[in-house]
């Protein structure tokens, strides 16, 4: 073929060879070169959107990867899990969890609900991106005036303070139920073998908060515009939050659920790290009826980024999440 074509062409076409093959591109090992190169960057990881005269800002703690499903997944046979993962396109070897944390600017103060893992690696090095996502998103960690906790589980209160227990929110106030607070802070679980990790990073992240924290109630106004609602059995005191501005409400529903497959639309299992398992499906249940009855659009913790959409009931005690549509306002 080539001694077809003029010689000028010919020419160019041997340079081109010479040239691919003295970079090490030789024919067959190389990707075709597009006009731009493979790009190593990713978007930001905030995504902001309006609620009635609010402004919602999620920002993520990273991924959270917990392993084998049937270690924490009960109550679901393996095979049905793997079924249920399978069918969902979702992988069968690992669960990964996102950490979705929700910055609430109300107009007269800024609420953020939640702080991730912080310094831990308890769950792999993915997580601990607090900080990182606040700055993409612009916002300083002094400017938050509220931080609200759903319970003292490491990867809900793990982001507030350094190793050394020094507070990274300055002039914030935290709200945490007592009961969960006392229960996840107490010195004699130190030793025990599965509470200890979590009890050592409590007492390290809320320790240095411990002359700027407010006691939440369920069925309290906790800031103006916020409202906590029981929701025990994850957690001993967990609570979750309806957040309303506007006419406009959102449910902050931390870990009533962890799953939008294996603990949504089978709502009946339970999950390992759970108090009181029994009672966290009675939880889920109960919050699952409001939010899909009332219509009422939630921000799950743990779910696919950014955590925001809607429950809908498709039989007597199965659910299904809707993501909602982006919302850029
Ligand atoms: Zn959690």
């Amino acid at each position: 073929m080539i001694d077809d074509l003029n010689p000028t062409r010919r020419n160019l076409l041997i340079g081109a060879a010479a040239l691919a093959s003295a970079s090490g591109l030789a024919a067959g090992t190389s990707p075709a070169l597009a006009r731009a190169p493979f790009a190593r960057t990713q978007p930001a990881y905030f995504y902001r959107f309006p609620l009635g005269k609010a402004q919602v800002t999620m920002v993520s703690d990273g991924t959270l990867a917990l392993g084998k499903p049937s270690d924490t997944m009960k109550g679901m046979s393996e095979a049905e899990i793997a079924q249920a993962l399978t069918d969902n396109f979702l992988p069968t070897d690992s669960v990964v969890l996102e950490q979705n944390i929700a910055i609430v600017n109300m107009g007269n103060r800024l609420i953020m609900f939640d702080s991730g893992m912080g310094f831990s690696k308890a769950f792999g090095t993915t997580t601990g991106r607090l900080m990182r996502s606040l700055g993409e998103a612009r916002i300083r960690p002094e400017q938050i005036d509220d931080i609200i906790i759903t319970h003292a589980h490491i990867d809900h209160i793990g982001g507030l303070a350094t190793e050394r227990g020094r507070r990274l929110f300055p002039n914030a106030t935290i709200h945490i139920s007592k009961v969960d607070h006392d229960f996840w802070t107490d010195e004699a679980k130190l030793s025990d073998r599965t509470l200890g990790l979590f009890v050592r990073h409590a007492r390290a992240n809320l320790l240095p908060y411990r002359d700027r924290i407010k006691w939440v109630t369920g069925g309290q106004e906790v800031v103006p515009g916020v409202q906590a609602v029981n929701a025990p059995g994850h957690s001993v005191g967990h609570t979750i939050y309806l957040i309303e501005s506007d006419g406009k409400k959102l449910a902050f529903t931390g870990d009533v659920t962890h799953h939008q497959i294996l603990l949504t639309e089978r709502p009946r299992t339970e999950f390992a790290y759970d108090s009181d398992p029994k009672q966290a499906v009675d939880t889920r249940l109960r919050v699952f009826d409001m939010l899909s009855k009332d219509r009422i659009p939630m921000l799950a913790f743990h779910f696919p980024w950014p955590g925001h959409g809607y429950l809908g009931r498709t039989g007597p005690e199965t659910f299904r999440f809707f993501p909602a549509p982006m919302a850029i306002g």
